[in-house]
């Protein structure tokens, strides 16, 4: 059979797989019905995929992680419970924010990452970005004029994670894009923030006093907070490794 029609109605998926399913379909004497619907839940699902695939592009996810490959047990001081619960993703619906408080390799992007996935999976629109990224891109559209419509993409995700609050210091300017930031999601839209910080540690926010206690007020007023106090994942088995053994062998 010619797969020009296929191509022509772009039913990608079915071009490769049509021979298989044809062969399928003689020797397990399949209806017309159970044919036809066979050969679209195929393109339907490749469809998915593909859909997913290119909102996760554009949403700028890091590669996939779940909470099912987060190893609870190496972090007892997280509460797997609120972890599973936020999981559900209830905290989007009140536009509640997530903070992932800890030192490096304790796996706040791991879970902030799995928070987006299971965001974007549920339909939702999502966008991750570094701090440091994100300032920058402010900072460069507020150069050009553009500044509105680069918060307005800022602004309307559902979920927007804000990785990597760390030391470094905003501009002056910085800090008052992401006031702006911090100001139009308020309410209207969840964000989560990983920092290796504490809240008074969090270096882009010294220097304005008045700033940085508008821009936090507004963060932490509707928002869980997680610490994960543990040790670095990265370097487990470093560790145990370096670890002088207790038998003297
Ligand atoms: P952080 O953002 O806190 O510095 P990451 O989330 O980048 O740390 O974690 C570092 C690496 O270790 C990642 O590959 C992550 O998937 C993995 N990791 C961290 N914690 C865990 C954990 N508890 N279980 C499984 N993998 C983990
Ligand atoms: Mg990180």
């Amino acid at each position: 059979m010619s797969t020009d029609v296929l191509q022509h109605l772009g039913l990608r998926a079915l071009v490769p797989a049509l021979p298989g399913l044809l062969k399928e379909a003689r020797s397990e004497q399949l209806s017309y019905e159970a044919f036809l619907y066979r050969a679209l839940l195929i393109e339907a699902e490749c469809r998915q995929v593909r859909t997913v695939a290119r909102r996760s592009r554009a949403a700028h996810l890091p590669p996939r992680k779940s909470f099912d490959d987060f190893d609870f047990s190496f972090q007892p001081g997280l509460s797997e419970r609120l972890v599973r619960e936020l999981a559900g993703l209830s905290f989007l619906h009140t536009a509640t924010n997530v903070v992932l408080l800890g030192p490096p390799g304790v796996g706040k992007t791991h879970l902030a990452t799995a928070f987006a996935w299971a965001a974007l999976e549920a339909g939702h629109a999502v966008l991750f970005a570094s701090l440091a990224t994100l300032v920058e891109d402010l900072e460069a559209a507020q150069r050009r004029g553009t500044l509105k419509t680069r918060l307005r993409a800022y602004t309307r995700p559902a979920l927007l994670v804000i990785d990597e609050i760390g030391y470094a210091r905003l501009s002056a300017r910085q800090a008052q894009v992401l006031f702006q930031l911090v100001n139009a999601r308020y309410e209207q839209g969840s964000t989560i923030l990983t920092s290796n910080k504490t809240f008074a540690e969090w270096g882009p926010l010294r220097g304005d006093e008045i700033l940085a206690t508008a821009i936090l007020d507004r963060l932490v007023h509707h928002a869980e907070v997680l610490s994960i106090a543990g040790q670095s994942y990265r370097l487990k088995d470093r560790l145990a490794y370096l670890q002088p053994t207790t038998d003297g062998a």
